[in-house]
């Protein structure tokens, strides 16, 4: 996205005090010795769990290899020298719960399932992307749900329940609340969270819009988990005319503080765009990430719906080498140790298959339909229906188009 001085939709910059948002309870990055043992606590876990899940030897040792096959694939074998603590809790990835947490297990044994079926239990959906509200004051470049914004709602408070009971039935790990913003539902959210929070982690995906200390603190004491705040650039100018609200860089690093001080586990989520795919943005940008104290930044590729419908946006391959070349240094090099986690999901469909078509994750558009991805609108059918359990199949059955295969 280009910064033009004589467009009409310049927007001003602004006069942003880092120092007075900064909170003061940022995630930790841990490393050496201290990640050396974690690890080895959640390799006795993973094994008893493999154990509880297959209790054959054959079937340990298949899982064992199939896990082996995957982190050749993602990253020719090597591992993450560094996790996020927060709030007393250990991260590796941003959906995978913490070992301590009574969700660990049932999350693993779903994930072991897709490896290498077996009967014992485990969860469905290790994400869900769950819209409550097609309203939005923002005006994205990049937003998905841009055709379906500031239309008449169709998902009320009870249908939301619903879906909730729905996707719990099956097994979610996570339900990350999205829309339009998330925000102008708060007191739903609230009381959704609070009756539904021992099955499932919940999340709140904001731009930041009405993310105020009152209503971070609301739906932490609700049981909220996690919170991924979209900021689109280091330059306050640069986020707002992408967002294409003035002010929006100002509410988004607003929200962040406010989640650290909470104790959500915090993420950034950022669309790299074609001008932004160097390695000097990136390094800018993770640079405020760790400013700013969060434990993960996840990058999103660009993609040709929504209000990015017809339009040349998609990153060429040597863009998307810029940013796999950085994703891993930012994981496995010891000069980033104390920079926060990178998720680029694009990087890791494009080596193991999609995460998503209802298989591991599932997105829930503002109709309560469920579909592939938030990025892939091939409806499966209604979420709100009694044959929920056949428009979740109807995904899996099709498929995925731009990642291949389905990873199983
Ligand atoms: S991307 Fe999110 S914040 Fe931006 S306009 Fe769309 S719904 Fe609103």
């Amino acid at each position: 996205m280009s910064v033009d001085p004589t467009s009409a939709k310049v927007i001003q910059p602004l006069d942003v005090d880092y120092d007075a948002i900064r909170s003061s309870n940022p995630h930790r990055m841990v490393h050496g010795v201290e990640a050396r043992l974690i690890r080895l606590r959640q390799q006795v876990i993973n094994v008893w769990t493999a154990v509880q899940a297959y209790r054959s030897p054959a079937g340990i040792r298949a899982v064992i290899a199939r896990l082996k096959e995957h982190r050749a694939l993602a990253s020719g074998g090597k591992r993450v020298v560094k996790l996020v603590s927060a709030a007393g809790r250990n991260h590796w990835r941003l959906f995978i719960p913490a070992n301590t947490s009574p969700l660990h297990v049932p999350f693993l044994k779903g994930e072991l399932n897709r490896l290498v079926p077996h009967s014992r239990g485990g969860h469905e959906l290790a994400v869900v992307f769950l819209s409550v509200t097609k309203k939005c004051p923002l005006k994205c470049e990049h937003c998905f749900e841009w055709d379906n914004l500031n239309q008449k709602e169709v998902i009320g408070p009870e249908d939301i329940n619903h879906m909730i009971e729905n996707l719990q039935s099956m097994g979610a790990t996570n339900i990350a609340f999205t829309g339009g913003e998330p925000m102008l539902r708060v007191r739903e959210m609230a009381e959704s969270i609070r009756r539904y929070k021992s099955k499932s982690q919940f999340w709140i995906l904001t731009s930041g819009f009405n993310f105020t200390a009152a209503n971070a603190a609301e739906l932490r004491s609700a049981g909220a988990h996690g919170v991924v705040v979209s900021i689109d650039h280091y330059d306050p100018l640069a986020h707002d005319q992408f967002r294409g609200t003035k002010g929006s860089f100002r509410d988004a690093i607003t929200a962040v503080k406010h989640a650290l001080d909470q104790g959500y586990l915090t993420a950034i989520s950022t669309c790299v765009t074609r001008e932004n795919a160097n390695r000097e943005y990136i390094d800018a940008f993770m640079d405020l990430a760790k400013s700013l104290g969060v434990g993960f930044v996840q990058w999103i590729e660009p993609k040709a719906v929504g209000h990015y419908a017809m339009q040349d946006v998609l990153l060429k391959p040597e863009h998307q080498a810029v940013l796999e070349e950085a994703l891993l240094d930012y994981t496995y090099m010891d000069a980033y140790k104390d920079h926060p986690l990178v998720i680029y999901h694009e990087y890791y469909q494009r080596k193991l298959g999609c995460f998503a078509a209802g298989n591991k994750m599932v997105y829930v558009d503002t109709d309560g339909d469920l579909m592939s991805c938030p990025f892939c609108h091939r409806k499966g059918g209604s979420l709100l229906g009694d044959d929920f359990r056949q428009s979740l199949e109807n995904l899996r059955t099709a498929g995925c188009s731009d990642y291949g295969p389905v990873m199983v």
